[in-house]
């Protein structure tokens, strides 16, 4: 027998025309080279329908990728929603990339139009002759002085906005399961692969995250996404913020601990989320800031020391809220906040609860299976395995269907991350599999970092291994096998990968060695290199 409810899809004119009807009236702020800018959500989704007409008007065809190249910002916001709710797809570039990477990756998704925050114009132009499909970069004036070039493919955000007449009417997108955005995220070999979200995904993933044991988003929330727009849709939370009609705080391209404090003082920011080297700089800060509207800081996408998680709890009486995700899993996966069968613990119990990568949301399913023979391990707290996830906003396949590898026999993401897990659900993880470094939340791969080494002359091997680092998670350092018969200095190998690389990406320090270990395979064994150089038992 069949149900008799009505087939609504789940579509993201769903979130728009829900905050549009009931929250007008609610504020989204954001911080801007000129200061402060405040809106409606009223005034916001006026200039969401006005973005959907201008989108026909520049000729962007109908299931066109659009990219953004932006701080978190309300008219980030607005192509967060015009362009998913006009058919179209979001993506999002990752603006801390290589050039090389962007053109790559903006040359893979085929990308016909960039938005552009007039900021960060001198940083994408430089490469503009190189993106052949890219027809219009349109200029987001974010109050940056940089100069834009007189060229044809340039257009002024708001002129195109003022110039277009509102979109009248519903958005409509007939299948939930059209692609709705998309990023691009570091493999371990090879090239970024993109991960492409759906309208349905997207809904049930922000769906999750008002739910209570998630982050219990709320309409008298105020959010500050400090994650960025560019990184995994900042988990997702612009989404879920709209959904939930959440006043929003959008730091734009002020960074910096002291900024960052300041707003979420000034705002009475509730809600707030970011990677551990954000909490990290905002630490010594937080006794001169009256931060007691703070109702959860979540950390994630590396792991939160216990150190700085009760560093925050000592200064404001909270916490961070561990939770763990990848861009392929939208990202939230697992929250570690404790539960009935933490009570009674004892406060260092409950810091080890807190230091997990917590138990799974509702609708993600987490396994650990071995890594040779693919049995499932058991949930006793001490067998590690590797890391498993599976629900209907974790990714099937990467665009292209490149990396085929990620996923199990049996459809699940095969995570890269090694965990175990206890009786009730709660991860740990213990190791990755995969050998990037995690760098500030941003990844490096190791195993270009190694190319480009590589490249000179003088070096016959290189491995470029993680250091622990208590700022930014990991540190790149490089471990170089000079060519016999060759001389190379340390300045030599800065000098040659300063050309080549980002400047964040450069090792912060190089060791010469004699050889490299090597794995049965031939590979370099970067765990004994760890072992050998860090004293690092993994
Ligand atoms: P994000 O940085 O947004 O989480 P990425 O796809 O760039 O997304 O990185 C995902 C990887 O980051 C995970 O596979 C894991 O290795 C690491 N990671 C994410 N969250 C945590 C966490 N809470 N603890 C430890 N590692 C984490």
């Amino acid at each position: 027998m069949q149900a008799l409810m009505q087939d609504s899809p789940l579509t993201i004119p769903q979130l728009f025309h829900r905050a549009e009807r009931q929250f007008h009236d609610k504020r989204i702020v954001t911080t801007t080279l000129r200061g402060e800018v405040s809106n409606t959500y009223g005034e916001w989704s006026t200039r969401v329908r006005r973005l959907a007409t201008a989108l026909d008007g520049l000729g962007v065809p109908q299931d066109a990728k659009v990219a953004t190249f932006a701080w978190n910002t309300q008219s980030h916001l607005e192509l967060y929603f015009a362009v998913p709710c006009t058919g179209r797809v979001l993506h999002t570039l990752n603006i801390r990339l290589f050039a090389e990477q962007v053109a790559y990756i903006v040359e893979h998704a085929g990308d016909d139009v960039i938005f552009v925050d007039r900021s960060l114009l001198p940083m994408l132009w430089p490469m503009a002759d190189r993106l052949a499909t890219v027809r219009h970069f349109v200029v987001i004036d974010d109050g940056a002085e940089a100069e834009i070039p007189d060229d044809p493919r340039i257009r002024h955000y708001e002129e195109l906005l003022a110039s277009a007449e509102p979109f009248r009417g519903r958005f409509e997108v007939a299948d939930e399961n059209a692609a709705a955005a998309m990023c691009y995220t570091s493999g371990t070999t090879g090239h970024p692969k993109g991960v492409v979200y759906s309208h349905r995904s997207t809904v049930l993933h922000s769906l999750v995250s008002l739910t209570v044991d998630a982050v219990g988003l709320s309409e008298r929330d105020t959010i500050l996404p400090v994650v960025p727009m560019f990184h995994v849709n900042a988990w997702g939370l612009p989404y879920a913020a709209v959904f939930a009609g959440s006043s929003i705080v959008f730091p734009g391209p002020a960074m910096k601990p002291e900024a960052l404090v300041e707003m979420l003082e000034r705002h009475r920011v509730t809600t707030t989320a970011g990677v551990p080297t954000i909490w990290m700089g905002m630490l010594p800060l937080l006794g001169e800031h009256d931060l007691s509207s703070l109702r959860v800081v979540v950390g994630g996408g590396a792991a939160i020391p216990t150190a700085l998680s009760e560093g925050w709890r000592a200064a404001i009486g909270i916490p961070i809220t561990q939770a763990w995700g990848m861009t392929e899993t939208s990202p939230l996966a697992s929250v570690a906040s404790p539960r009935s069968h933490h009570e009674g613990l004892d406060s260092e119990s409950l810091i080890q609860v807190r230091a997990t990568q917590g138990q799974a949301v509702p609708l993600v399913d987490l396994r650990i299976v071995d890594m040779d023979t693919g049995a499932e391990q058991p949930w006793d707290g001490a067998t590690p395995g590797e890391l498993q996830a599976a629900g209907p906003w974790i990714a099937s396949a990467y665009y292209g269907d490149e990396g085929s590898d990620a996923f199990s026999a049996d459809g699940w993401l095969r995570t890269g991350d090694v965990a175990t897990m206890d009786e009730h659900g709660f991860v740990r993880l213990v190791d990755r599999t995969k050998d990037l470094v995690k760098s500030g939340g941003e990844w490096i791969s190791s195993v270009e970092l190694e190319n480009v080494i590589m490249a000179h002359e003088w070096v016959a091997e290189a491995a470029v291994i993680a250091k622990p680092d208590p700022k930014w998670t990991e540190r790149p350092v490089a471990c170089v096998v000079v060519e016999q018969g060759g001389q190379l200095t340390a300045d030599e190998v800065y000098d040659h990968l300063r050309e080549r690389v980002a400047k964040w990406w450069l090792p912060d320090e190089v060791w010469f060695v004699d050889e490299l270990p090597k794995t049965s395979t031939g590979k370099f064994s970067k765990k004994d290199l760890r072992e050998r150089l860090l004293g690092q038992s993994q």
